[in-house]
C-alpha cells in the first residue's frame, strides 16, 4: 500500500517530518490550525483550519484516503491530539504522535510546577512582579486577573487587538532564540519571574536556560494529560513506523 500521510503540524518537529517525507517522495499533507499569520513555506501540500471536531476529522480521513496520521502538534494542543486519537480509533487509521520529551529541572533550576494555565494565574496572586510570560497569545486574557504585574510577552505575530494587560511590553519574534539573547532580554526588562509551558525541545528552551543563568524562578506549567497512543521522538522513527506498518515506501 502506498502511504498517504496526514501530518498534524504547527511545530518544528512537523516541519522536519514534512521535509523528511518530501525527501523520501512520500505523499503527505501538512495541516495547520491557522493560528499563525504567515506560515513558513513547506515542501509538501498544506491545508489550513480546523476539521470540525472528531466527526470532521473522520470525514477528512475518509474523503482524502489518508493511510496514516502523525500527530506532530505542540504538547499543549490537547484538543487536537484527543480528536486525532478518537478519529483514528473510529476509522482504523494508524496514528503515531511525534513528540518531544518534557524538560526536566537541572541543577540550578528553581521551578515551581503548576498543572495548567489557571494554576499559573492563581500562583501569580500577590505583590507586583516583572514577569516574562511566554505562553502564546491565545492565553493572555486570563492573566488579566493578575493585572498588578509587568508582563514581558513574546509573540509570533504582532497582536491583532488590544492586549488585556495594562502593564506589558510585547516582543514580536519567532526565533530561534538563544540563552544569551534571552538573558539580555530578561536583564533589560528586569524580569524576576518566568512563566513557561513545559514545551520540551530546543526551540523554546533558551528562556529556561537564561532563567537558570540569572538565578530566576520559573513557574512551569505542566503538560496536559493525553490518551495513550504510540509515540515517536524523531522523523526517522516515524518513517520506520510507516515502513513497518504495511506501507510501501518504494517510489
Ligand atoms: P488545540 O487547542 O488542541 O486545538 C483546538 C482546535 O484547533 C482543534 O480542535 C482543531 O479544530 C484545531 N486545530 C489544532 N491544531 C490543528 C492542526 N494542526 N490542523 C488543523 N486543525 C487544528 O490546539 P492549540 O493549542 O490551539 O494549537 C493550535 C496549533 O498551534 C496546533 O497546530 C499546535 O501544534 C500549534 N502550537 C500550539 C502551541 C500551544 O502552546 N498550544 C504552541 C505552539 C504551536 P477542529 O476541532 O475544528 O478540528
Amino acid at each position: 500500500m502506498r502511504p498517504n500521510l496526514l501530518i498534524l503540524g504547527g511545530t518544528t518537529e512537523a516541519t522536519a517530518l514534512a521535509q523528511a517525507a518530501a525527501a523520501e517522495g512520500i505523499d503527505a499533507t501538512l495541516s495547520f490550525a491557522g493560528r499563525v499569520e504567515r506560515p513558513k513555506p513547506q515542501p509538501i501540500p498544506v491545508r489550513i483550519g480546523g476539521f470540525g471536531g472528531v466527526d470532521g476529522l473522520v470525514s477528512f480521513l475518509t474523503a482524502q484516503r489518508i493511510s496514516h496520521v502523525v500527530d506532530a502538534t505542540h504538547p499543549f494542543a490537547a484538543q487536537m491530539s484527543r480528536n486525532a486519537v478518537a478519529a483514528c480509533r473510529a476509522t482504523g487509521v494508524p496514528l503515531v504522535a511525534l513528540t518531544r520529551p518534557p524538560w526536566t529541572p537541572q541543577p540550578g533550576d528553581d521551578w515551581q510546577h503548576v498543572p495548567d494555565i489557571a494554576g499559573a494565574v492563581a500562583e501569580l496572586a500577590g505583590s507586583p512582579r516583572r514577569v516574562m510570560l511566554a505562553v502564546g497569545r491565545m492565553h493572555l486574557d486570563v492573566f488579566a486577573a493578575q493585572a498588578q504585574h509587568f508582563y514581558l510577552l513574546r509573540l509570533v505575530d504582532p497582536p491583532d487587538g488590544p492586549i488585556p494587560l495594562p502593564n506589558h511590553q510585547a516582543v514580536v519574534s519567532r526565533g530561534p532564540f538563544t540563552e544569551a539573547g534571552d538573558r539580555a532580554l530578561m536583564r533589560e526588562h528586569r524580569i524576576d519571574l518566568v512563566v513557561s509551558k513545559n514545551a520540551g525541545g530546543t526551540g523554546a528552551r533558551a528562556k529556561i536556560d537564561a532563567a537558570r543563568a540569572l538565578g530566576l524562578p520559573v513557574l512551569m506549567i505542566d503538560r496536559p494529560a493525553l490518551p495513550a497512543r504510540r509515540e515517536a521522538s524523531t522523523p526517522a522513527e516515524v518513517l520506520d513506523w510507516l515502513a513497518h506498518s504495511g506501507a510501501n515506501l518504494g517510489v
